[in-house]
């Protein structure tokens, strides 16, 4: 495969993509999913990596050393991240094992919880590769059972279909996992994503360690995290809003699992209707959480987004009691920290509110950030103190 003249730079610089209109030609005969060598317009040998001709996103770089990529390539990039997993994942029993390109495994995650891995493909080389992946994640992980969620649509940009089930061994979808000294119950077929946001679990924690004592308004709570997390560390009471019905249920459940029934309420709402209605009732809280799913999954749904992320901002800051605090997420990559910082900051002058940053953290350690890759580095929470 040959670049495009001065089509080099982003791999120059670290980057493992290479798009369409970048290539020059492709040589041979490879078949789409396979192994392509990556050359300059000058010739020079850059790498090798999955080819996808059906796919934009057309060659993701594997290596930039002249090396097999056979299976004990990849046990070798999985080893590398299970113990890499070591060092960062503390006391948890659920965590992102494989961060695509942030372990160097392009288009590959899965997730751990408890027994149970949790496996996406959504690069065709990967894909093709399934059966082969499932084999060593089975060795090195001794799983009890493999779930594949391939449903996420970013499948069909690769032409490859939606689909779920048990790769490996059957057991209940629905499994209890720890989280420090949280339990939560979590359903791997059923759950959104792969079931839990495992990327905000050390946010979680950092969050509650802020909320002794503190009346929390948790928006956007999905199944209680954050709610959990914040009623252990010793919130008063805790408010959680969602507008998914089965998410508020397993809310319920996971609350009395901790026996925290009685300082945890909650309702399926929508947000935007929710937090209207609080601010027009008078309600204050101590801190608000606002954890809402990616409003810009893409660069032209930003203009839109930057509109909801500051009706939402601008609301809980009015919810917010003086010496309080905001959390405020975003998980769009299109929506990084220093916007989500602007907007804040706007909805803060008019709300009238004068407010600090106390901390800006992003996604978990084990969803490790790519230094060239932007899109890897894609998560943003802000705690922020509300005077
Ligand atoms: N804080 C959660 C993750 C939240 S993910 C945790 O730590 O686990 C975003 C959540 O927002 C999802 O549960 C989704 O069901 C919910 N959601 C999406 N749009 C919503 C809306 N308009 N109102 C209320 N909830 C919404």
């Amino acid at each position: 495969m040959i670049l495009r003249p001065g089509k080099d730079a982003r791999l120059a610089g670290g980057h493992l993509w290479i798009y369409a209109g970048e290539i020059a030609r492709i040589e041979g005969a490879v078949a789409d999913g396979g192994i392509v060598d990556v050359r300059t317009a000058e010739g020079r040998w850059v790498g090798r990596g999955f080819l996808n001709r059906q796919s934009t996103l057309t060659v993701r770089l594997l290596t930039r050393h002249p090396e097999e990529i056979d299976d004990t390539f990849l046990r070798r990039r999985l080893e590398q991240a299970v113990t890499y997993r070591r060092r960062v994942v503390g006391d948890a029993t659920a965590y992102r094992v494989v961060f695509g390109e942030g372990d160097a495994l392009p288009g590959l995650i899965v997730d751990r919880y408890g027994a149970i891995l949790v496996v996406q493909t959504l690069a065709l080389g990967m894909d093709v590769r399934k059966t082969t992946l499932v084999d060593q994640l089975i060795a090195l992980h001794r799983p009890t059972a493999i779930f594949e969620r391939n449903d996420p649509a970013v499948r069909r940009l690769e032409g490859l279909p939606v689909q779920t089930g048990w790769l490996y061994g059957v057991t209940d979808s629905r499994c209890e996992i720890r989280e420090g000294p949280t339990r939560l119950l979590v359903d791997v077929a059923r759950g959104q994503k792969t079931g839990f946001f495992l990327d905000q679990r050390e946010n979680r924690a950092a969050v509650a360690a802020y909320l002794q004592g503190a009346e929390v308004l948790d928006a956007f709570c999905y199944t209680g995290g954050f709610a959990v997390h914040a009623a252990l560390a010793g919130a008063r009471q805790i408010h959680g809003i969602d507008s998914s019905e089965e998410a508020i249920a397993l809310a319920r459940e996971n609350v009395a699992l901790n026996g925290l029934a009685d300082q945890c309420t909650f309702a399926v709402a929508n947000v935007f209707d929710a937090l209207r209605e609080l601010v027009a009732e008078g309600r204050r809280f101590d801190a608000v959480i606002l954890d809402p799913p990616a409003f810009a999954r893409t660069k032209d749904a930003l203009p839109r987004a930057i509109g909801g992320y500051k009706e939402i901002n601008l609301r809980a800051l009015k919810l917010v009691r003086p010496g309080g605090l905001l959390v405020s997420c975003s998980c769009s990559y299109h929506m990084g920290a220093p916007l989500l910082q602007q907007i804040v900051a706007s909805a803060a002058v008019d709300a009238h509110r004068t407010v600090r940053l106390i901390e800006r953290r992003g996604q978990g350690r084990d969803h490790p950030v790519h230094p060239a890759i932007p899109e890897t580095d894609y998560l943003t929470c802000l705690i922020l103190e509300v005077l």
